[in-house]
């Protein structure tokens, strides 16, 4: 699943294809996708640009010029391509919305959702959500860690505690800080709070620079996508050699979800 540094990637790459463009079509092959009939969606579409692309969480805004927010969440799955007809990747989409001419933004939302809303509502839905692991400091980030009792794993994918981070950042920034995705939040020292904001901070900043760790190329030519997958140090490498120490990743279950770390470099 995208998580914000993958979201990040597609804001900053959609910002320079997309802003100002026309919209002259729209495909909705999953009404369900939308919040709207598809007639109506298209209807409000049509004729519109997007002025500024923002980031909340794992969540991007298409902010329209009428002034109306399209509100997407790609969820499990979920992909985004932008390009031609003939470069059309081979998968099935939901909704395809023509930008100009020929350009097509492909839009995989087999879980994930496009709603549109005016700005008070749709910032109103944002509001449940935790901050933004980049905009806390240090001192912000003890308060939120304050009240929390779980495992460190949990809370870090919990969105209501910080937003943003998933299965697969959660284990990394474990690994950075050294620290065991199972430990108890309570039992953090003041220097492993530190530690683990630091990584966090370290982590979620290389993984937006080098374009996230999903593969999937947003257009023909992007080189940025996905560069963060072969630096993976412990997400999805069970059994592989621990880039510090050399022995095996371990992989266990947290809650359902897949957990990755080094019994000897995470204390
Ligand atoms: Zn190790």
């Amino acid at each position: 699943m995208p998580e914000l540094p993958e979201m990040e990637t597609y804001r900053q790459q959609l910002t320079r294809l997309i802003i100002g463009v026309p919209i002259t079509g729209i495909v909705v092959t999953r009404p369900k996708s939308l919040n709207v009939d598809p007639e109506v969606f298209a209807k409000k579409l049509i004729g519109n640009r997007v002025v500024r692309m923002e980031r909340r969480a794992k969540h991007l805004l298409f902010h329209l010029a009428t002034g109306e927010i399209l509100l997407l969440h790609l969820m499990l799955g979920g992909w985004m391509f932008f390009g031609t007809q003939e470069e059309q990747p081979d998968r099935t989409f939901q909704v395809d919305i023509q930008f100009g001419v020929n350009r097509l933004c492909f839009i995989g939302l087999r879980l994930g959702y496009l709603h549109v809303h005016t700005p008070e509502a749709a910032y109103t839905l944002l509001q449940k959500l935790g901050p933004e692991p980049l905009e806390l400091s240090f001192i912000q980030f003890q308060n939120v860690l304050r009240p929390k009792r779980g495992i460190l794993k949990v809370t870090l994918v919990d969105q209501t505690f910080l937003s943003g981070i998933g299965n697969c950042y959660s284990d990394e920034i474990c690994f950075e800080a050294g620290l065991l995705p199972l430990r108890k939040i309570s039992t953090l020292t003041g220097n492993e709070q530190l530690q683990l904001y630091q990584a966090m901070q370290a982590l979620l900043r290389e993984a937006i620079a080098v374009g996230g760790y999903m593969e999937e190329p947003l257009f023909v030519g992007d080189r940025l996508t996905g560069q963060y997958n072969p630096k993976c140090r412990v997400y999805d490498r069970k059994d592989e050699p621990c880039l510090r120490c050399g022995r095996s990743i371990i992989q266990i279950e947290v809650s359902s979800r897949k957990c990755f770390y080094c019994t000897y470099c995470q204390k």
